[in-house]
């Protein structure tokens, strides 16, 4: 490996385990997959038109049990679950780089990331005994595209960008159709008390843990979008806010502060909830009720799924968040 390229490696090695990219780890609390990160393999290129953009997916060709097909189609399904959230994919032109993780199955290891190729990529490990089952399950490839809907944070906000994801992924897949409703909010009720501070934790700028970063930010997210549909009389929700910022340019390839993507976020929807909210979670551990907010919105926890109940005082607001968007032409980028 020359050396500059050894460098690059080493420079993204180390974003890599520092989170700046976006690492996820959601489900699994694993270290970076060096071989996911940094090998390059032959790849075949096929250019995915999704939402308005063009995503430009390089796969290890020949490499997984599965054709090549399935592995374009679990692409295209993230795209689309975002252009659905987001009223079109949020930039123009982007990167997938599929990965194959020898002797595994499943989606294992996602980040993403601006290169000096100026074109947003996202590098992921898909194991080549990776089964349709796995592929129709996963959710990180998703996750993975939210990431490039919002602007790049100073290390202290990694929260938002990793809570945004988290939270934007499971429903955009509903809104899509591609998982059923119960499962979203079966997986906030299991999720977020993780985002829960503990004892010692301070607010979300302070304490890093795995806990407060994603989950913790999904939790600022349901509270914002509860908040913004409560301001709205149920017009408007997070969506609006989030894409907002897209239209004015805030996607991961610039970097702004929080304060700027907040208030243009609360522009949009003619609140100041995601600034207010932040103002109070930022220095402060902010403990929400969850139980008492599962009441409210009608999600009633049942074993290993949820049910609802249409006479909750915010059962409207519930379903509002999981309702397909209405028919809206995302307006133009800068
Ligand atoms: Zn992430």
């Amino acid at each position: 490996m020359p050396r500059t390229r050894a460098l690059r490696f080493l420079v993204k090695g180390i974003i890599a385990i520092l989170g700046t990219a976006g690492v996820c780890a959601l489900a699994a609390e694993r270290a970076p997959d060096a071989r996911a990160a940094g090998t390059d393999v032959p790849a075949e290129t096929r250019r995915l038109e999704i939402g308005g953009a063009t995503i430009t997916v390089n796969i290890a060709a020949g490499r997984f049990d599965l054709p090549s097909e399935r592995l374009y189609a679990w692409v295209t399904r993230a795209g689309r679950a975002v252009t659905t959230y987001y009223g079109g994919f949020p930039v123009e032109r982007a990167e997938v780089n599929v990965r194959e993780a020898p002797g595994r199955g499943g989606v294992s290891h996602g980040f993403t990331f601006f290169p000096d190729s100026g074109l947003l990529t996202t590098r992921i490990a898909v194991g080549e005994h990776t089964t349709e089952e796995e592929l129709a399950d996963d959710w990180m490839m998703t996750h993975e595209l939210v990431h490039m809907s919002f602007p790049a944070m100073a290390q202290e906000h990694h929260w938002i960008e990793e809570g945004i994801a988290t939270y934007v992924e499971p429903i955009g897949r509903a809104q899509d159709g591609q998982i059923p409703v119960e499962s979203v909010w079966q997986q906030l009720v299991e999720g977020l008390p993780k985002g829960e501070p503990e004892p010692g934790d301070g607010g979300l700028d302070h304490t890093h843990t795995w806990g407060r970063t994603y989950w913790g930010g999904a939790l600022y997210c349901l509270m914002a979008d509860v908040g913004i549909r409560r301001a709205t009389k149920n017009q408007m929700g997070l969506e609006d806010a989030l894409r907002g910022i897209v239209a004015v340019g805030g996607t991961m390839d610039h970097d702004w502060t929080i304060e700027r993507a907040l208030g243009t976020g609360d522009k949009a929807t003619g609140t100041k909830v995601l600034t207010e909210l932040y103002e109070k979670m930022k220095n402060a551990p902010a403990p929400v009720d969850l139980e008492q907010l599962w009441k409210e919105l009608g999600v009633v926890p049942d074993g290993r799924t949820v049910s609802f109940r249409d006479d909750a005082p915010l059962a409207a607001i519930r379903k509002a968040i999981t309702e397909p968007p209405r028919a809206r032409v995302m307006p133009a980028r800068p």
